[in-house]
């Protein structure tokens, strides 16, 4: 049964949301249409921690397995005060379509602690992150659910945890977790893979419409791996890249930005010797006459109270779930390009995939392998898309994205005859 109310508190809201849209009932049956709008399995637990002045604190933790059609868990786990199930839910949901969309043999899931990481010393968090695995053992494995790092987590994170996974089970099993350090059976290249991958995605959909990506305008909001690693890789390009910001400050300068001077240890310099770069607002970089808006920060940053001010030609989502749900529909009207998260930041999740055939073979890749296969793939996932287009319009890759995602999902439900 399809389910609009709220009564069943295992619906994912926002998930049903977008269901609704995106399957029709002459394609679905009702089971079919129903069978996604809630995880499989939700767990939710206590994280205690021995803080450094011995007393004991306990975090809440959550995992959602969403998906398991297509084969184990897949996504990260983050530490972040503002952690909540009902966003690990729709988290957990993007995961299993970006998997099914870039079609690997994962399902999908995702993870955190409602923590602020910043309280806590480098030893608490070692004690948090070993705590984390002791809960999520007994529901996680190489097979069953494959953690990663996310939000404030991060390859030291991972490698405390399967260490800790490795003293529980009496044996060293690195396909457990990936993005661990590549002394622990890490991948090469996982560090740049998602800004990486994202730029490849870009550069072939602007191929395809005959689009150079030398001297395009681009403003990227966000400055952590994944926004500091794009901005290095799309300036090498030649494209010109007008703003940037982190968390606190967003930089312009219309006729580009000095990318090679404005970073001091991957982090913004505090001060400038070019004085034709002006301070804005991150709320003005976002709506700045670009040709390219990368959010590669946080989620819902263009909501309906800024979606009619966007003057972007084409927004490559590089964070996950950038853009309302109400936003959306204003983007397409207003014929803005929107390449969607699940398509523009696969390119960790794919690098993590390679980790994990890597964990499993004992055959390790050279970075110049690990760089060919995630290009091949990338141009490979755009173009799929790109072939659902009609001719000349692209203005739903959102739509076309989702719903080649859920099709491949739904398939391995119906071959599992869970439906
Ligand atoms: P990160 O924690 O390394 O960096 C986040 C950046 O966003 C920081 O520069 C921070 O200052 C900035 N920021 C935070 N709040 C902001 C705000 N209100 N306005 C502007 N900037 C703000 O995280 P990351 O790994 O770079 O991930 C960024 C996004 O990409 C997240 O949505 C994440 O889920 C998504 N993502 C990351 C990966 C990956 O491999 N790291 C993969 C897929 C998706």
């Amino acid at each position: 049964m399809v389910d609009d109310t709220k009564e069943n508190k295992n619906i994912c809201i926002d998930c049903q949301t977008r269901l609704n849209t995106l399957l029709h009932n002459k394609e679905f049956s009702e089971a079919e249409r129903g069978l996604l709008n809630r995880p499989r399995r939700v767990i939710t637990f206590m994280v205690p921690v021995r803080m450094d002045d011995g007393s004991v604190k306990n975090f809440d933790g959550y995992r959602v397995q969403y998906s398991d059609a297509r084969g184990p868990g897949k996504g990260g786990l983050r530490f972040h005060p503002d952690v909540e199930l009902e966003e690990v839910k729709n988290l957990a949901f993007l995961m299993s379509l970006k998997c099914a969309l870039v079609d690997i043999p994962f399902g999908g899931a995702k993870g955190g602690v409602a923590v602020n990481p910043k309280e806590l010393s480098v030893g608490e968090i070692e004690r948090l992150s070993r705590s984390l695995m002791r809960e999520l053992a007994p529901f996680i494995g190489e097979r069953v659910d494959i953690p990663a790092p996310d939000v404030n987590t991060n390859a030291t994170i991972m490698g405390y945890m399967v260490d800790e996974y490795a003293k529980i089970k009496g044996q060293f099993i690195p396909g457990v977790i990936t993005g661990k350090p590549l002394s622990l059976g890490g991948s090469k290249g996982r560090g740049e893979a998602t800004s990486l991958g994202g730029a490849h995605v870009l550069k072939a959909y602007l191929e395809a419409q005959n689009i150079n990506l030398k001297g395009l305008k681009v403003a990227v909001q966000g400055l952590g791996n994944v926004g500091y690693n794009i901005v290095k890789i799309l300036h090498d390009w030649g494209a010109v890249v007008v703003a940037v910001s982190d968390s606190k400050r967003a930089l312009y300068k219309a006729d580009g930005l000095p990318i090679d001077t404005i970073f001091s240890d991957e982090k913004l310099a505090d001060t400038f010797t070019d004085k034709s770069i002006s301070e804005i607002t991150n709320t003005e970089l976002l709506i700045l006459p670009v040709d390219v808006l990368i959010p590669a920060a946080i989620s819902h940053q263009i909501t309906k109270d800024n979606v009619n001010q966007i003057q972007a030609k084409i927004i490559l989502e590089m964070a996950n779930d950038p853009i309302t749900t109400e936003a959306d529909p204003v983007l397409e009207k207003l014929g803005i390009v929107v390449i969607p998260d699940i398509l523009a930041n696969s390119g960790g999740v794919l690098v993590s995939y390679f980790e994990w055939i890597q964990n499993s073979s004992n055959d390790y890749w050279t970075l110049e392998k690990v760089h060919k296969e995630l290009e091949l793939k990338m141009k490979q996932v755009m173009n799929e898309v790109l072939a659902h287009c009609k001719v000349g319009d692209s203005s739903h890759l959102r739509t076309l994205s989702y719903r080649l995602a859920l099709k491949r999902i739904i398939e391995a439900e119906r071959a599992r005859g869970r439906v």
